[in-house]
């Protein structure tokens, strides 16, 4: 056996050695053994070959959005992250670094419809998370619709389905393109982070829903859970989460990258009564379940939630392309009420980047290395907490918008003595009374005028307009490229109120939010890895909306009929 191991490596002194020393009949049993090795080699491979073997076609697309993940986020903690999470596709993946948002507003709907659409909400039609109806004159939820049930738990939370986003996914044209066969599966702590990437012909897509702690789905896709999402259910991993405390994953004191712990603008978690750690998270006042939505351990929950999806639904074992869509939400809720410079949104990274490494090695061995193919962005930025970024002398604010409404409403019923102008102001835009304004003889230009003198007067607003006459702004170009991308007739107001960098709309001083047409709430990660992906750098300018058309290119599949992104090069 030594000679052969030998002679595989190309050793020929160690054969000449061994030829010297064995008589001639031992030399012919090892040769013949030599020979046997020698064709099995040629004819099965060994496991390395198997391995760096790349298929046609990726076995499985994984698409991961970080909820609220700013770009900087990659760096800002890179010295702690492991060597098998984000750090493995940055160093052996592509790491596309200047990919942008491309229209407003930037919210967890409209981010992940854009991300499977490759299309805008001009277009797609998913305008914010939630927008003003003309027809009905409510706001409307953008995955809610009561034409379904909830399937796995006795509330209205699976009263979902993705029939406003008016276009294709690319998960779609995936089942599209093979009459079916590929398997589409999202899964997220949030219900329209799960629906809107998973598309309108999935197979399924699950949440997690608050009250019952179970993941759950709506009748849109099936009438009863799987047994694989039965037992998994049955563990109660969410009331096991919740039944101790949030401690810190390192020391304390080694949370260099963040603010101090204890400080005045961190909002506090409903089941504590402070804003350090450690936080209790037993006996929350909120409904049940949904704080663990709000730890980083709601992430772990929704990766071993993938995991066992992946396994139950076999994925990536037909002679078809599978896609499972994971968007890690629990980053959101971190985000927005401790602030971006927080140590418990430092924590919550460095225990993802953790998670991820296990995802990673699971998806290493359920499919091998050059099988899958992975994506990894996110649905939007964030802003610094305004207190902590004036606390720095940095200009920011909070605008108080419901006082600003009252105020408007005022000024428009002294001119035109009526208080119904405005019939809404949501994701800062007006919507008109059309009706009312037809009667009295007013047009858009006329409410925009009388507005203008009080708009001007007020804190963190930098410019109003008349959505329709986009193109006679002094707004620079980018900007309204973004908001050309942004208005749909049906479904979007009439005048736009555009606030200042690091302003943003809401009621209090703490916690912080996203939806800016700015490059902290735009510039977010793009790195993919996986199946034919070369590595290195990309520094060139892309954008969101790029990334479907890129799959689709990949898969040789039609790109999503709202598409229009442009082909990232990222194959040898
Ligand atoms: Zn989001
Ligand atoms: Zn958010």
């Amino acid at each position: 056996m030594k000679v052969v191991l030998n002679l595989s490596g190309i050793n020929f002194h160690f054969l000449l050695y061994f030829i010297s020393v064995f008589t001639l009949p031992k030399i012919i049993s090892e040769l013949k053994i030599f020979f046997l090795l020698l064709f099995s080699f040629c004819f099965f491979g060994s496991p390395a070959q198997k391995s760096s073997v790349v298929p046609d076609k990726p076995k499985l697309v994984v698409g991961i959005v970080v909820d609220q993940m700013r770009y900087d986020f990659l760096y800002r903690y890179e010295s702690k992250y492991s060597e098998g999470g984000f750090k493995r596709l940055m160093n052996q993946g592509t790491n596309c670094k200047n990919v942008q948002y491309n229209y407003f507003p930037t919210y967890t709907g409209p981010g992940h419809a854009c991300i499977y659409t490759g299309s805008v909400p001009a277009i797609n039609g998913i305008v914010s998370n939630d927008w003003y109806d003309r027809t009905t004159g409510t706001m409307v939820y953008v995955t809610s619709d009561n034409n379904y049930k909830t399937i796995g738990a006795e509330d209205l939370s699976g009263n979902m389905s993705p029939q406003k986003m008016l276009t294709t996914t690319v998960t779609d044209q995936l089942r599209l393109s093979n009459n079916f066969k590929s398997k589409v599966i999202g899964i997220s702590l949030k219900d329209r982070g799960a629906i809107l990437p998973a598309g309108h012909s999935a197979n399924a897509a699950y949440w997690l829903d608050g009250q019952s702690g179970n993941w759950v789905t709506s009748s849109y896709y099936m009438n009863d859970l799987p047994l694989w999402v039965k037992n998994v259910n049955a563990q109660q991993l969410a009331k096991k989460n919740l039944s101790q405390p949030w401690e810190t994953l390192l020391p304390i004191e080694q949370y260099t990258e963040s603010t101090s712990d204890s400080n005045s603008y961190e909002s506090v978690l409903p089941s504590d009564k402070k804003t350090t750690f450690p936080h209790r998270l037993s006996d929350s006042t909120w409904v049940k379940f949904d704080l663990v939505k709000y730890t980083p351990f709601g992430n772990t929950m929704l990766k071993d939630f993938a995991k066992e999806a992946i396994q139950s639904e076999n994925l990536g074992k037909s002679s078809v392309t599978d896609f499972i869509t994971i968007s890690f939400s629990a980053t959101d809720y971190v985000g927005h009420t401790f602030g971006p410079n927080s140590i418990e949104s430092e924590d919550t990274y460095l225990r993802l980047d953790k998670d991820l490494s296990d995802l990673f090695s699971f998806l290493d061995s359920w499919l091998g290395k050059n099988n899958y193919l992975i994506f990894l962005t996110a649905d939007h930025g964030v802003s610094p907490v305004p207190a902590f970024a004036s606390e720095h002398k940095i200009p920011a604010g909070v605008i108080y918008e419901s006082a600003l409404l009252d105020s408007m409403k005022k000024i428009l019923n002294s001119v035109y003595g009526d208080t119904g102008l405005i019939l809404s102001y949501s994701n800062q835009q007006l919507y008109l009374n059309h009706d009312l304004m037809r009667t009295k003889k007013i047009t858009t230009t006329d409410v925009l005028a009388q507005l203008i003198p009080f708009l001007n007067t007020q804190k963190g607003i930098y410019d109003e307009f008349d959505i329709s006459k986009l193109n006679e702004t002094t707004i620079p170009a980018s900007i309204k490229n973004i908001l050309g991308n942004s208005f749909n007739p049906k479904r979007s107001g009439d005048i736009m109120l555009l606030y200042e960098p690091y302003w943003f709309g809401g009621f209090r001083e703490r916690g912080t939010t996203h939806g800016a047409v700015y490059s902290y709430d735009t510039h977010v990660p793009l790195l993919w890895y996986g199946w034919k992906v070369k590595s290195g750098d990309d520094n060139s300018l892309h954008h969101i909306t790029d990334i479907s058309p890129t799959i689709s290119n990949l898969l040789n599949i039609q790109e999503p009929n709202g598409s229009i992104g442009e082909v990232i090069e990222l194959t040898k």
